[in-house]
């Protein structure tokens, strides 16, 4: 594998790798940025990278990491920039752990971090590579180790759950019995209506926000809860009261709910976000309405400086 390009935004990089067969992957590291009351907004709505320097969280804190899972991916989101490219098949197990060790070596300020949480998630929908990315997983120590690195890694799988990859029931063993519950499950949902999320998905067959909530409610969940991620759309139904008519529950879920960014594949859909930048309190009184149920709520955020090549495949779009 090797490395064909590296693009900087303010808060992290971009790695375009090239594998052996001549397709481009992508993997990242960013730093997370302080977004607390005002500077929230001075941070969301500036174009000044300075800005977001300000903020920078400092590495020994939190860094956030994200590689690929596949090259390209099998399916269709509408508000995914990868559902584009061409699918071509799932990385090795060790084609996953190059891409931790490159953003390593390649950041050799980092030696010590009390959180580097890893998204198994940049390029490829990781339930279909399963035994891959829980095998890189479980090598973390052994990598960053080897590199001479003292990290405390936070895994995280996210997901649309396809029914036939069967591997819900898997990540959480393998979260409860070898993370000791330290490991972040992000499902991916958007929609509270069935036929709504499918459509979104373009088409996939996926366990229904109903099943995951039945299968995780008979498990016992320790450290981190599952978290139900909602890419919040207008015109998308989320609904709590029918998320609390199946039992979700703030002993075992967290909602997250996450603007749509502007990239390609949701334009074409003419997918359009609730809230960006500038009128963000559409977001905040959907995450109230979520907290008066005691559910726990966050909301993600993104710079408005940023936008531009932080999502998965737009950059790969343009070296494929
Ligand atoms: S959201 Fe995930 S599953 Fe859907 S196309 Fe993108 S990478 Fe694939």
């Amino acid at each position: 594998m090797e490395t064909k390009d590296v693009l900087y935004l303010p808060s992290g990089r971009i790695f375009i790798q090239r594998l052996c067969d001549g397709y481009i992957i992508e993997s990242t590291e960013m730093r997370d940025v302080a977004v607390d009351g005002k500077l929230h907004m001075e941070v969301r709505e500036s174009q000044n990278p300075q800005t977001i320097w300000k903020h920078l969280v400092p590495y020994e804190k939190k860094w956030l990491l994200t590689v690929s899972t596949q090259k390209g991916c099998m399916h269709n989101c509408q508000f995914c920039d990868v559902a584009t490219l061409p699918f071509k098949g799932n990385l090795t197990q060790k084609e996953i752990e190059e891409q931790i060790e490159n953003i390593i070596i390649c950041s050799p300020y980092v030696a010590k971090s009390d959180k580097v949480k890893i998204g198994f998630a940049r390029m490829g929908e990781p339930a279909w590579n399963v035994d891959n990315v829980l095998g890189a997983m479980k090598n973390l120590n052994d990598i960053s180790n080897s590199c001479g690195r003292d990290f405390k890694w936070l895994p995280c799988f996210n997901s649309i759950l396809p029914r036939k990859a069967e591997c819900l029931s898997r990540v959480i063993d393998f979260k409860e019995s070898i993370y000791n519950g330290r490991l972040h499950l992000q499902v991916s949902c958007n929609s509270t209506d069935e036929s709504v999320r499918k459509e979104l998905f373009g088409g996939a067959d996926v366990l229904t926000i109903d099943e995951v909530v039945g299968i995780v409610n008979k498990i016992n969940i320790t450290s981190r809860t599952i978290t139900l991620n909602f890419i919040v759309m207008q015109g998308v139904e989320v609904s709590v009261d029918k998320l609390k008519a199946m039992g979700l529950n703030g002993n075992k879920f967290t909602v997250k709910l996450i603007p749509l960014n502007k990239t390609n594949n949701p334009e074409n859909n003419k997918l359009n976000t609730v809230a960006n930048y500038s009128n963000y309190e559409k977001l905040i009184e959907l995450k109230e309405k979520f907290e008066a149920n005691n559910i726990p709520v966050v909301v993600d955020a993104i710079a408005k400086c940023e936008e531009a090549g932080l999502c998965c495949g737009q950059l790969a779009q343009i070296y494929l």
